[in-house]
């Protein structure tokens, strides 16, 4: 009977998991996951569950039952130490070694961490797992001053949530702007705006250096009254378990568009792949739900020999206060040389389209529903657009 290993118990593990049995694999499966905790879903931690709407219960993947009902073999509290490519095995912080016949890392990324004066101090908080959304749903009582470090998707979304709960929100940005890796400076200044109507204040052009009780001081020596620190600056991979068994690992470990890493039988899904993605022409290393969602099962397919080409158009969605959003594509600034936008911006209901020499490469709906898989098939087509067409709202998108 084959044993399949996943190393890393979230949503991509989880759902590669489901989907071999789906499948109708009908061999061993064993979930190695270092967090105690069953998998869960991470959006609601910045959103639903940290604003207090959405029950612990609403975020886990799977039932509790749901493991053991379908013979997966769940180990939490397990961190693996090493693979050893040579016995087929992967070895255990609790000393057990695994024996696998194919092998899948999910083990997704950490926050990138602060490092200097006072970076240790309790009140400076992280948000990656339930426990870091329990922390900042204690500190964000009303008449807290709450520093926020970085403008990107979990520093604005906990900015949010922390204006929602009557805190006092000063955001610090080294960039001249929010959001401008993930959107670029157009529509990172519209969510900088969105913000700044709830109350928030950015300082754009500098960063903490010193966290001192009560304060925050910044690379622009402003002292800045905080309680809490809030570090939202980026994730990194973990992909150091599969450099030290030596797979090849370029920020995230290496895949093809099948999910198959360097090293025989063993593949890689979710937030830790660097994949080759056929419809982007590149490898890309997608930090987003969606990827962990639909990458895991296609791992899986992959794990059972089934042909897999993994290609899906990269999907992100966001609340911040009564703003929604779903975002198509990947707009990076570089990647694109114009923005056309269909809708009002005014009322905040809007289409936004990144375009690269005359073709939509992203798309973000703020406040429109239903309109992303036209996105996506617009991407997708690259095809040259009528620019005024699809910048009227009457004009369906499947015919701008
Ligand atoms: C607060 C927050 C909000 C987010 N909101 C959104 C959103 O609104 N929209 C969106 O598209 N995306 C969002 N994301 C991103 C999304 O949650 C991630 O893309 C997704 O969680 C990635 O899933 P994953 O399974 O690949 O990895 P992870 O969720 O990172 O899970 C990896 C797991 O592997 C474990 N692990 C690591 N190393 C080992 C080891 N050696 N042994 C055993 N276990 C190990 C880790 O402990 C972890 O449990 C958010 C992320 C966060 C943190």
């Amino acid at each position: 009977m084959p044993t399949f290993v996943i190393v890393g118990a979230s949503l991509a593990g989880a759902k590669a998991a489901e989907t071999l049995r789906d499948e109708g694999f009908d061999g061993e499966i064993v979930l190695l996951g270092a967090e105690t905790e069953r998998p869960y879903e991470r959006p609601p931690l910045s959103k639903g569950y940290l604003l207090g709407h959405d029950e612990l219960d609403s975020v886990y993947v799977h039932p509790e039952g749901w493991y053991a009902e379908h013979g997966v073999d769940l180990r939490l509290g397990v961190t693996v130490t090493a693979v050893d490519r040579a016995a087929s095995a992967v070895i255990t912080s609790d000393d057990s070694i695994v024996r696998y016949d194919k092998l899948l890392l999910t083990t997704g990324a950490s926050p990138r961490r602060l490092n200097f004066p006072g970076s240790d101090r309790p009140g400076v908080l992280y948000l990656r797992t339930v426990a870091d959304s329990q922390r900042l749903r204690a500190a964000f009582q009303p008449g807290t001053r709450v520093v926020v470090a970085g403008a990107g998707w979990i520093g604005l979304e906990t900015t949010a949530a922390a204006r929602s709960n009557d805190c006092q929100v000063t955001v610090l940005e080294p960039q001249p702007g929010a959001l401008q890796d993930q959107l670029g400076p157009e529509l990172g200044a519209v969510f900088a705006d969105l913000h700044r109507a709830h109350g928030v204040e950015f300082r754009f052009g500098e960063r903490a250096v010193e966290f001192r009780p009560g304060m925050v001081i910044t690379s622009g020596g402003a002292h800045v009254p905080a309680d809490v620190l809030v570090v939202g600056i980026g994730a990194a991979p973990n992909d150091a378990l599969a450099a030290s068994a030596g797979l090849e690992v370029a920020g995230g470990v290496l895949t093809d568009a099948a999910l198959r890493t360097s090293g025989e039988n063993i593949f890689a899904a979710g937030d830790v792949a660097n994949s080759f993605h056929p419809l982007l022409g590149r490898r890309v290393r997608v930090e987003h739900w969606a990827n962990a969602l639909n990458g895991g099962p296609a791992a899986a397919r992959s794990m059972l020999g089934m042909p897999v080409q993994y290609d899906p158009v990269p999907y992100f969605y966001s609340d911040q206060y009564d703003l929604g959003m779903e975002c198509a594509g990947l707009p990076s600034p570089g990647r694109y040389d114009q923005v056309v936008y269909r809708g009002s911006r005014a009322a905040m209901e809007f289409i936004a389209f990144w375009l690269s020499r005359g073709t939509v490469v992203a798309g973000m709906n703020v406040n429109v529903w239903d309109v992303n898989d036209d996105i996506q098939s617009l991407i997708r087509s690259a095809r040259e657009v009528d620019l005024s067409r699809l910048a009227n709202p009457d004009i369906p998108l499947p015919e701008v």
